[in-house]
């Protein structure tokens, strides 16, 4: 391939819109340009990455039994009003409606539909297990869409269905994608790890997440190294905590004005108080109720936690008029204190809470020294705060690192939920009737690409780890107009394509030091370069990586290269180790 061919458009400069790395150079490099907020164009390189990373997937999901199939994007609204998820998806869902106004979505997911399928067609326990798989486009109407391919509203996704008798064969399913996904990443270059998770819209009862350890990612990660416990922070469990004995005497309450004063650290700050003196009073919507749950001031109330215990998915923070209603007082002054009307839960920390400032339900003021039990009462004590650095291991008591990450893929065991509620089911060797049991497994294939990038750049652009890599080799003449030079390169490039090697030759007139740039930016993972050394016969080999060269000669770059791309790169420390 001939890079002056290529539409291959690189940007020198940094790109404003974009806030991640690998956004960025996937930008710079030529790989995606932005139709609309979250919706991209891949361009030839990208779209070259988009299929060296599906195509690992689909080696290690046929490997694991999976069949590929291909599901419609555009889904009718009946199949998501039988599973009750038509309402649950809420605003993330595309909604559409065709020429006879019936109500159509872009499929964000595909349980239904694939329940559908499989409910139509399989009868007998000698059809089971399956599991299908497909590679295509998934529409999300996303809050924040970003980070150019890590949250985009249009995205590429793997996402395979496993379908078993029960639940010891839907054990084996889950275990088989599992390892495949370990596969897959590792072939990715990706370092990686599994973290358990919460299930979220898609349901069921377990599930986890394969995370890409990376600062940027939108994930925080609880780990314990001493015990290897690793969860999502949404999900980490915090050991049960009796709470701290009350300290000190009970003081008086008193009320004191806090103008304008409405986070905790302004309170904290104009009282002159630590934040954990405060204590937060949230109010939240549940099915038309409001409920009130307290956590200190410097903690986060974890939503997925609060959810489980309400048994409700649509949880959400209550709006400026019904705190008003309920409180009697504006948004930021809420307390528990004279708070009647509602339930009042407390996370299980606060228990034995003494002398702390709350919000007194009216404008610009606040509490001091209020006491549980005196002046309010809490009717439960739970575990719904996020998990933080200074909480111990629930498992094993040693401290706790948060660390993020990009989650890359998620296995579910769904269990029954959708063979239940569509009743998709199979008759056994008696003739008895019984559910088919789920999982359910996501790779966002454009996001694993851009993880990749995440952990594979330098100052000068992406270092594409070689089985992703749009192309395998960089061919850069020094000088395109030296007949000796340009000769030798275009028989390196001919050689190489005729042994099935991906090459992109730099036939362009410009300077070494654009193309060298140019090279870097685009990362591709072998640079053969030829210059000078050409007059004894020679040409130098690169590893984008190290930027290690050694000198090769020229009918030699056609074994060699053969040799670093079927072995890979860890067979070649001479030129990749760092
Ligand atoms: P997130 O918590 O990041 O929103 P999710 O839990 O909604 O992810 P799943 O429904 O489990 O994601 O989807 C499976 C996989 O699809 C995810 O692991 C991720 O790699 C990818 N994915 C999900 N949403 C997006 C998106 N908006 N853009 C790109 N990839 C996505
Ligand atoms: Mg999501």
């Amino acid at each position: 391939m001939k890079r002056s061919q290529l539409f291959l458009p690189t940007i020198k400069d940094m790109p404003a819109e974009a806030e991640i790395i690998s956004h960025q150079l996937m930008l710079r490099a030529g790989l995606i340009r932005r139709v609309a907020a979250g919706v991209y164009s891949y361009l030839p390189l990208g779209h070259r990455v988009i299929q060296k990373v599906s195509q690992i997937i689909r080696e290690e999901m046929n490997r694991a039994g999976g069949q590929e199939l291909l599901l419609p994007a555009l889904q009718p609204a009946e199949l998501w009003q039988e599973s009750g998820r038509w309402e649950v998806m809420g605003k993330e869902m595309m909604r559409l409606k065709d020429r006879h106004a019936r109500d159509f979505c872009l499929g964000p997911t595909h349980e239904e539909v694939i329940t559908d399928l499989v409910r139509r067609d399989i009868r007998s326990y000698r059809q089971l297990p399956l599991t299908l798989y497909q590679i295509q486009t998934k529409f999300r109407d996303e809050i924040r869409p970003r980070f150019g391919l890590m949250r985009g509203r249009e995205f590429i996704m793997k996402d395979a269905y496993s379908f078993d008798r029960d639940d010891t064969g839907a054990e084996v399913s889950y275990r088989k994608m599992y390892d495949a996904y370990g596969a897959i990443f590792s072939r990715c270059g990706l370092r990686y790890s599994a973290v358990e998770a919460e299930s979220g819209a898609i349901g069921g009862s377990y599930s986890q997440e394969f995370m890409v350890l990376a600062d940027s990612g939108e994930d925080a990660v609880a780990v314990c190294d001493a015990c290897r416990y690793a969860a999502n922070v949404e999900r980490a469990e915090i050991a049960a905590d009796p709470g701290s004995q009350p300290s000190g005497l009970p003081k008086s309450l008193g009320r004191v004005e806090t103008p304008g004063k409405m986070t905790v650290e302004a309170v904290a700050g104009y009282l002159g108080v630590p934040r954990q003196t405060i204590v937060k009073t949230l109010l939240y919507e549940v099915d038309g109720q409001v409920l009130a749950v307290l956590v200190r001031g410097d903690r986060q109330v974890n939503e997925a936690k609060l959810a489980k215990h309400l048994q409700a998915g649509g949880l959400r923070f209550a709006d400026r008029a019904t705190i008003e209603r309920v409180t009697g007082g504006p948004e930021g002054f809420s307390g528990p204190i004279g708070l009647r009307s509602v339930p009042l839960w407390a996370d299980q920390e606060l228990r034995g809470m003494r002398n702390v400032v709350v919000g007194a339900n009216a404008a610009d003021a606040h509490y001091v020294n209020a006491n549980n039990e005196r002046d309010f009462s809490v009717d439960r004590y739970l575990d719904v705060r996020m998990v933080s650095e200074d909480d111990p291991c629930a498992r094993c008591g040693k401290p706790l690192r948060i660390v993020r990450g990009i989650e890359v893929g998620h296995v579910f065991k769904v269990g029954t939920k959708y063979s239940e509620s569509m009743d998709a089911t199979y008759l056994d060797a008696n003739g008895a009737e019984h559910p088919v049991v789920m999982g359910c497994y996501g790779i966002g294939v454009g996001r694993t690409a851009a993880a990749a990038i995440e952990q594979h750049h330098d100052a000068e652009g992406i270092i594409w780890p070689l089985p992703i890599a749009p192309l395998q080799v960089m061919v850069v003449p020094v000088n395109v107009t030296d007949n000796r030079c340009w000769e030798a390169a275009q028989s390196i490039h001919d050689t190489l394509e005729a042994c099935g090697i991906e090459v992109l030759l730099d036939d362009r007139d410009e300077r070494p030091g654009v193309k060298f740039k140019d090279a870097d930016l685009i990362g591709l993972p072998l640079r053969v370069t030829i210059g000078k050394a050409l007059a004894q016969g020679q040409v130098e080999l690169m590893a984008r990586r190290v930027r290690r060269t050694t000198m090769v000669q020229l009918e030699e770059v056609g074994p060699r290269l053969r040799q670093i791309i079927s072995t890979g790169e860890h067979a070649f420390p001479e030129l990749f180790a760092s």
